[in-house]
């Protein structure tokens, strides 16, 4: 479903990426860890470019993202939900309004269509009681989950998550892990950057250890915690863990 070739990043002279390869298969979760600065959330940003790569491909669905018009490009973006740190809701628009705007605005759904659609999202994150609720009146951890709503409403093919819980007080972290393995459990395509390594011996498929801009190794969790191969990813876990 997704798959990064031979990805390169460089900010100025400094290579952040150094030929990545990642195979995310339909309805796989692939949890990425690594030190802070070793390249997950531009790697994340690079699979809809949001960060332009310097060289390599991204292909969605079979499709090469790095060619076509931007035409092309828009609609591909919406194709890639992401879900960040901050949850970058509209503050001044309720619940229902943040997740029908793009719906709205880039899908040109009709206010009836793109509403159904918001409820039936809410609905699965548990949250279509608060459709009329403002962003300041939820927690963080139902503001996030307003936020994948809002990203699952634009039928994504895959999901990116850069460290969806980080900036949540830690009682709030289990209602998002929640959702997210609710979704995988119904088949979506995700690719999680996370420190919640419980989560991820849980839920993820496979799991990647990125330092300085490389996949060190990757393998089943079990492999990567249970018996790490390289030096870095050791020193890594037991640093974390
Ligand atoms: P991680 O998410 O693993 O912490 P990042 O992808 O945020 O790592 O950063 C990887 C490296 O790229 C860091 O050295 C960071 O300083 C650099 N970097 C990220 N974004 C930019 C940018 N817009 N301009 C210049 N350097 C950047
Ligand atoms: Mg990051």
């Amino acid at each position: 479903m997704l798959e990064i070739v031979a990805l390169e990043k460089r900010f100025g002279s400094n290579t952040v990426l150094k030929n990545i390869d990642l195979k995310v298969a339909g309805g796989e979760l692939v949890f990425v860890i690594g030190p802070s600065g070793s390249g997950k959330s531009t790697m994340l940003r690079c699979c809809n470019r949001l960060e332009e790569p310097t060289s390599g491909d991204i292909i969605l669905d079979g499709r090469n993202i790095m060619s076509g018009t931007s035409r092309d490009l828009n609609r591909m973006r919406l194709q890639v939900g992401m879900v960040f740190q901050g949850f970058h809701l509209y503050p001044h628009m309720s619940v229902l309004k943040n997740v029908t705007l793009a719906q709205r605005k880039a899908l040109k759904r009709s206010k009836p269509d793109a509403d159904a659609r918001a409820m039936d999202m809410l609905e699965r994150v548990g949250l279509a009681h608060k459709a009329n609720a403002y962003p300041a009146e939820l927690s963080g951890g139902q503001q996030q989950r307003v936020a994948i709503a809002r990203a699952l409403a634009l039928d994504p093919k895959v999901m990116l998550f850069d460290e969806p819980t980080s900036a949540l007080d830690p009682e709030l972290v289990g209602s998002v892990l929640k959702v997210m393995k609710d979704l995988k459990s119904k088949g979506m395509t995700m690719l999680v950057v996370s420190h919640e390594m419980a989560f991820a011996r849980e839920t993820a498929d496979r799991v990647v250890f990125m330092d300085g801009g490389v996949v060190v190794e990757e393998g089943k969790p079990e492999e990567i915690f249970g018996a790490p191969k390289a030096e870095r990813t050791r020193t890594f876990l037991s640093r974390v863990s």
